[in-house]
Parts: C-alpha cells; sequence; structure tokens
C-alpha cells in the first residue's frame, strides 16, 4: 500500500501552553485511521495543525508529508489544492444558501483551477446522500442536525480530496443517525478516498477503522490495528466501558 500521509514530531503550541507533545502518524491510501480520547486531549489540535486551519494562536512544528509534497508551514489554500479536505467540528455551512448552493462551493476550488468537471461530483454525492439529493432546494439553515453533517460530508467531497479529514461527526447526533453516518463514512472508504477520523465515539470509529490510535493529554498512548485496540484491556476500560453480564 501507498503511504498517502505522514506526519512526524508534529508539536502545537497555544502561546506558551503546549496542546500537543511531538506526535507522529501515517495514513496508506485507502485507509481509514481514527484517533479516539477524551476531551481536551488535543485531537482537533492535531488535525487543524494537518489541515493548516489551526486558530492565530497556534503555532506548530514538525513535518507534515502528504503524496509527494511536503506541506510542513503550508497555507491552507496548498493543502487543499495537493487533496486535503477538512469537516470541521463547527460544520460552517451557509445557513442561508441552498443545499445544492453549498455543495457546489465545495468545488470552487476545482471550478476556479478550471476543471471542466467540477460540478459532476454532485451525483457521487447524491448517490451516497439521497436525503441530501431530496432537500437540494432547502435552505441549509433548516435541515436537521444529521442532515446537516451529511451536507458538510458532501461539501467536502465535492472537493474530490485524497484525504478526508472529519472531526467527530457524529457529535451531538442521536444514536440511530450516528449509525448512518458510520455506515456512509464505511462506504467512502469503498471510493478510494482515505479517511482520518476524530472521534470520542470509540466503539463506532475502532468498528469502521483500519488502524486507530488512542490520543491523552497531547500525546499518543496507544496505536495499533483498530481491530486489535478494541480488544486492548485498557481501551476497553477507559473508552468502551466494561459489559458487565
Ligand atoms: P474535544 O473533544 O473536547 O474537542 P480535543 O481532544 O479535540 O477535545 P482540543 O480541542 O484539541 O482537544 O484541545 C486540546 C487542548 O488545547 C485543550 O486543553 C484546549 O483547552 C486547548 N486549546 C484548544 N484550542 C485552543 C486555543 N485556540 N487557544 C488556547 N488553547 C486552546
Amino acid at each position: 500500500m501507498m503511504r498517502l500521509l505522514q506526519v512526524s514530531r508534529l508539536e502545537v503550541f497555544y502561546g506558551k501552553v503546549q496542546a500537543l507533545q511531538p506526535t507522529s502518524l501515517h495514513i496508506d491510501s485507502g485507509q481509514i485511521v481514527t484517533v479516539i480520547g477524551p476531551n481536551g486531549a488535543g485531537k482537533s489540535t492535531m488535525l487543524n495543525a494537518i489541515a493548516g486551519a489551526l486558530p492565530a494562536s497556534g503555532t506548530q512544528s514538525g513535518d507534515v508529508i502528504f503524496g509527494e509534497q511536503n506541506l510542513t508551514g503550508s497555507a491552507i489554500e496548498k493543502r487543499v489544492a495537493s487533496g486535503m479536505s477538512l469537516v470541521p467540528e463547527k460544520r460552517e455551512l451557509f445557513a442561508t444558501m441552498k443545499v445544492e448552493d453549498n455543495l457546489l462551493l465545495g468545488s470552487y476550488r476545482r471550478y476556479q483551477a478550471g476543471e471542466k468537471d467540477y460540478a459532476d461530483q454532485m451525483h457521487v454525492v447524491y448517490d451516497l446522500f439521497p436525503r441530501l439529493k431530496e432537500r437540494r432546494q432547502q435552505q441549509a439553515g433548516t435541515l436537521s442536525g444529521g442532515e446537516r453533517q451529511m451536507l458538510a460530508l458532501g461539501r467536502a467531497l465535492m472537493a474530490k480530496p485524497r484525504l478526508l479529514m472529519l472531526d467527530e461527526p457524529s457529535l451531538g447526533l442521536a444514536p440511530l443517525i450516528v449509525k448512518e453516518i458510520f455506515h456512509i463514512i464505511h462506504r467512502l472508504k469503498q471510493t478510494g478516498v482515505a479517511i482520518l477520523l476524530v472521534e470520542q465515539n470509540a466503539r463506532a470509529a475502532l468498528q469502521v477503522a483500519d488502524y486507530g490510535y488512542v490520543l491523552e493529554t497531547g500525546s499518543i498512548a496507544l496505536e495499533g490495528v483498530a481491530s486489535d485496540l478494541a480488544q486492548d484491556q485498557r481501551v476497553v476500560e477507559t473508552y468502551l466501558g466494561l459489559v458487565k453480564k
């Protein structure tokens, strides 16, 4: 398998406070890799640093190698252009715009780059999310929480990314919708896109992922094949909960 992303000794400070200790992580093309861990462990910080989307108060060091490119220190636009796409925890949709227009905005960079087929991904997105197709004329702000998450995912896919980065896609959603979202993540894998999935829902994340990292207070405490991690005593006790009979 081809190495798609290699992150080495990535560190993040907010002012003098270190939010991420030197962290290394990798993703092969077509893989789903998950980062699980409790609130405040640094999961979003890590994801945003890789995507080039840290807030102004954040500074990062270390290496981010994506495909053949060294993206260390490069701006978010360059990272997007090279095939990274981030769905942030706050979905950042355009509430007063229609579903379809939100999707088209996701392909804006491809449009600007003169890619004639920039809107073709719409079929792929509508195929994955029939609910979005039904509601394509509806204002994004009037969608349900689950539909909004689908729209945020769909918009990211419009950019035809090689790496999709998802920050807690299950956050605030009802269990049935969470199930649906994870089912879609599983289907996405079949389209060939690699996925970096940050989640507090460790059970669902480890079920869908190939490989996993456990992040605790800014550093990686454990890593391994997702199905092995799901059996790991510490992971079971801390993140999956004991099932008592
Ligand atoms: P959650 O699941 O709650 O989103 P997380 O694992 O994603 O948690 P981060 O949001 O990355 O964790 O936060 C890691 C640490 O960095 C926390 O202690 C947080 O308070 C701090 N932090 C995050 N963003 C900033 C910021 N913009 N300025 C200062 N400190 C920050």
